[in-house]
């Protein structure tokens, strides 16, 4: 039997008197996408920083692809861009290739630009890009050492109607591609339509799980708004 590409058993995260998180089991196989709603404070961003190794979970385990821990297999793309403005798209994605030390890093920048329709604005500085431009070379810098698990804390904030279009088509056609993900946002039809999964958090606990046919926008929604309503 092959093991899941994330494995998540009983992770707990207390940070002094506050409990972030307590018991999250959760597997996410190759090639599976899942979503994260929950409310302020809810706990998802500390989950992402667990799974990506910039927290330790204070109780519980995590494996990725069975091992305690492969960094390489996550691209982590948090609220930061983690862009120098100075430089130019193309300069950004072969600095970030370096810094992971992927072989040729100027062919795999330029991959990376056309995959994520930037080639024409290569040369460009990502100080003057648009927040859509920016977060779209922000996920080709996650992107850049091939990660099997990418990880999207709120990808979607301060990004207008037309670009959060765009980076859905994007996380649609990379699921397609077989790119497994996770992904935190407030956006209730999204976390519908984006993934295999949806998983709704409340207070640092997995609260209700959807999936197949019973996730549609509508069904999440009112099972939100019930969690929601029943934790206050
Ligand atoms: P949001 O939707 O606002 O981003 P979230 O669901 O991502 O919220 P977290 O940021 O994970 O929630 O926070 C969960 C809880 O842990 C909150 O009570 C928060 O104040 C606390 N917390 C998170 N990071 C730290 C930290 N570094 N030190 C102390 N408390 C923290």
């Amino acid at each position: 039997m092959t093991s899941p590409l994330l494995r998540l058993k009983d992770i707990e995260k207390a940070y002094g008197p506050i409990t972030a998180l307590r018991n999250i089991s959760l597997d996410l196989d190759h090639g599976e996408t899942i979503s994260l709603l929950g409310p302020n404070g809810a706990g998802k961003s500390t989950l992402l920083r667990i799974v990506a190794g910039l927290a330790a979970p204070t109780r519980g385990t995590l494996e990725i692809q069975g091992t305690a821990h492969d960094r390489r297999a996550i691209g982590y793309l948090g609220h930061a861009t983690l862009l120098y403005p100075e430089l130019t798209a193309r300069e950004n994605l072969i600095f970030a290739a370096r810094l992971h030390g992927v072989p040729k890093p100027a062919r795999r920048a330029d991959q990376l630009l056309e995959e994520e329709d930037l080639s024409p604005v290569a040369q460009r500085r990502a100080g003057g890009f648009s927040r859509g431009m920016a977060q779209r070379l922000a996920i080709a810098r996650a992107r850049v050492h091939k990660p099997s698990l990418l990880l999207l804390d709120e990808p979607f904030t301060g990004l207008d109607v037309p670009a959060i279009s765009r980076l859905s088509q994007r996380l649609i056609e990379l699921r397609n591609a077989g790119q497994s993900w996770l992904l935190v946002t407030h956006e209730v039809e999204r976390a519908a339509m984006l993934a295999d999964t949806a998983l709704i958090v409340l207070r640092g606990q997995v609260a209700e799980r959807l999936t197949g046919g019973e996730l549609t926008p509508q069904n999440l929604s009112e099972i939100y708004a019930k969690a929601l309503d029943l934790q206050s």
